[in-house]
């Protein structure tokens, strides 16, 4: 029997990168499910196929030393991200610098650190968080979200392309609106949770906000979708359609 492969995710106590974690684990690869926050991450205290760690995804250093400390990794999720509002009026220089380095600069850290290991067994999979609200569509009040986001689409084509004939593949998922608990505070801050609510879900024309599960699996598919790379996966109940 083959061994199981490894996935290394970020930003998994909570959300995609929870639901995900779970997915892949239940699919028999062997998780490290990482996070800033180290408390939430023991509800995987039983789960079989995963470890946790505590991982900050701002300290190129702390990627470095983990990486090394838990090769071989033969997957990459890198699913840590920030949501700002506001238009380019609004935006400080304060929130598109720690958007680009969360929501961009961490991918690109990561994406250092796991390579050289993929090159040398020539078999690696990237893949991306990116979101609809990037190069895909324009939304609304989400300048310094959307300028990150369309770098992240950026990066992966670019890593898709460097390395496609040596066995790396590198993807990029786009959502909508999924319900993960930053949608949730992103909906009260509105101060009018119901009205707010209502309007994220007449975006998708499937009448319903989007489950975390759904975007684990395609995250699955991905791990296993071997002809595809330098693409974006749209996943977004029809928003973009
Ligand atoms: P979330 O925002 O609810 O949770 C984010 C997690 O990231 C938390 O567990 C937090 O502790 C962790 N985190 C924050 N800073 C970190 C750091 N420096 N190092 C490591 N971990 C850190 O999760 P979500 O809503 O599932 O979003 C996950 C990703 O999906 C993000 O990149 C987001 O932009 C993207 N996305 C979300 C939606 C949505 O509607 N929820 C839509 C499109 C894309």
């Amino acid at each position: 029997m083959k061994p199981s492969k490894t996935i290394l995710i970020t930003a998994a106590a909570q959300g995609i990168g929870y639901a995900t974690a779970l997915r892949m684990a239940n699919a028999g690869v062997q998780v490290i499910a990482t996070d800033i926050n180290a408390d939430k991450l023991a509800a995987f205290a039983d789960v079989e196929n995963i470890r946790t760690a505590r991982l900050d995804v701002m300290n190129p250093a702390e990627i470095r030393d983990f990486v090394a400390k838990e090769a071989p990794i033969d997957m990459l999720f890198n699913c840590a991200g920030i949501v700002h509002s506001g238009d380019i009026l609004d935006v400080s220089d304060e929130q598109l610098h720690q958007a680009w380095e969360l929501n961009v600069m961490s991918q690109v850290h990561l994406i250092q650190a796991v390579l050289p290991g993929m090159l040398s067994r020539k078999d690696g999979c990237i893949i991306n968080m990116s979101s609809v609200a990037s190069s895909v569509k324009s939304v609304a009040n989400r300048c310094a979200y959307s300028v990150s986001k369309a770098a992240v689409i950026g990066l992966t084509k670019s890593v898709a392309a460097d390395y496609i004939t040596q066995g790396i593949r590198c993807n990029a998922i786009c959502p909508g609106t999924v319900e993960t608990p930053s949608l949730q505070q992103r909906l009260r801050d509105t101060g009018d949770y119901e009205t707010a609510r209502a309007d994220f879900i007449r975006r998708q024309p499937m009448g319903r906000i989007g489950q975390a599960e759904e975007i684990a699996d395609l995250v699955l598919y991905l791990s296993q979708a071997t002809f595809t790379t330098g693409h974006i996966h749209t996943i977004d109940g029809g928003w973009s359609a």
